[in-house]
């Protein structure tokens, strides 16, 4: 086992060991023998990790590659950026909003990286990661073959996309396409985005943000709220060991401080439980849950 922990690299604090954990500071280290399985972790802030360790190895991307996004072209309306995987979108959007490029203002309150964003197709405030992705340049870890995808092949849908089915694929790098705005007026959006988030959000305390994605209800464009459900059943504060529904918001749940892998779980299912008999509604896990236990 490596002497190191994943908590460090979880934004909820928890996390084991792992046979090997790789902080990623060049391909080249990728060509070695690493135990298998491998994964893939961008800044941990949407997956639950096993206190009790990992086989394989787990590769840190995070500032990977340490670059600045690199302008491609440049119209009159839009600039085309090439952005790494690793970078860190609250980093990445500061930097558009200061070249006055417009897409990433959501990212102001989104701790990932870009790699992350473009799995999960994080978004918030009506921008996603779909509305200015082109391509991401994918190194298959098991050929060391690189491949670029197009948008279309990545199919990003809500919180989704065709990578996160597949393993040994890591997002070395990625084309987005921003829009040319003042500065002023992106900056604007950001402090109002800061605003609504600091009020929702449980940024005080270390969390996984949203566990569960929003449901399609009954009509269309009609969406059924996990946290409205969870406050409705009563569960806001609900607290299992050291993992508690926010009081801030019901769907994130957040470490007070020595909460567990099995405390985080057992919170989930309880409130999948109880939301499931009040409600009749089948949650859907939006945070990925890394275990290697039998
Ligand atoms: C306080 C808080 C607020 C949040 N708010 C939002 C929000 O508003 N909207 C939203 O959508 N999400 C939100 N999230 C969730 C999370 O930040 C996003 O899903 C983010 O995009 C995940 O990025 P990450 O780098 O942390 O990915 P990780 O959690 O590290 O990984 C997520 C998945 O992506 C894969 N992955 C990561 N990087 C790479 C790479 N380079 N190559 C291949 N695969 C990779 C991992 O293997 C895993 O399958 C929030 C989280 C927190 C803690």
């Amino acid at each position: 086992m490596s002497s190191l922990s994943l908590r460090t690299f979880t934004t909820i604090k928890i996390g084991g060991s792992a046979e090997r954990i790789l902080k990623l500071k060049d391909l080249h280290e990728l060509q070695e023998p690493l135990p298998q399985p491998i994964r893939v972790l961008g800044n941990g802030s949407n997956i639950l990790i096993d206190d009790e360790g990992l086989k394989g190895t787990v590769i840190v991307v995070r500032d990977f590659p340490p670059s600045e996004p690199e302008i491609l072209e440049d119209t009159k309306e839009a600039v085309t950026l090439k952005v790494s995987g690793g970078n860190y979108l609250p980093t990445l959007c500061r930097w558009a909003s200061r070249h006055g490029l417009s897409g990433c203002e959501y990212m102001v309150g989104v701790p990932g990286t870009v790699g992350g964003a473009i799995v999960q197709n994080a978004g918030a405030n009506e921008q996603e990661m779909s509305q200015i992705l082109i391509s991401a340049d994918v190194l298959d870890l098991k050929t060391q073959k690189l491949k670029t995808y197009s948008a279309a092949e990545a199919k990003l849908t809500y919180r989704h996309s065709s990578f996160k089915e597949k393993e040994d694929q890591l997002i070395v790098s990625a084309k987005i396409r921003l829009q040319k705005k003042p500065t002023p007026q992106i900056e604007a959006q950001i402090s109002k985005n800061l605003a609504y988030r600091k009020e929702k959000t449980p940024y005080a305390m270390p969390s996984l943000g949203s566990i569960f994605t929003r449901l399609p209800g009954a009509n269309k464009d009609e969406w059924i709220y996990p946290g409205k459900l969870i406050e409705d059943a009563g569960l806001k504060d609900f607290q299992i060991g050291g993992a508690q529904v926010s009081k801030i918001h019901a769907n994130y749940i957040v470490n007070t401080g020595d909460a567990t892998f099995d405390d985080v779980l057992a919170l989930i299912e309880e409130v999948e439980k109880i939301v499931f008999e009040s409600s009749g509604v089948k949650l859907q896990r939006e945070i990925l849950i890394w275990s290697d236990r039998d």
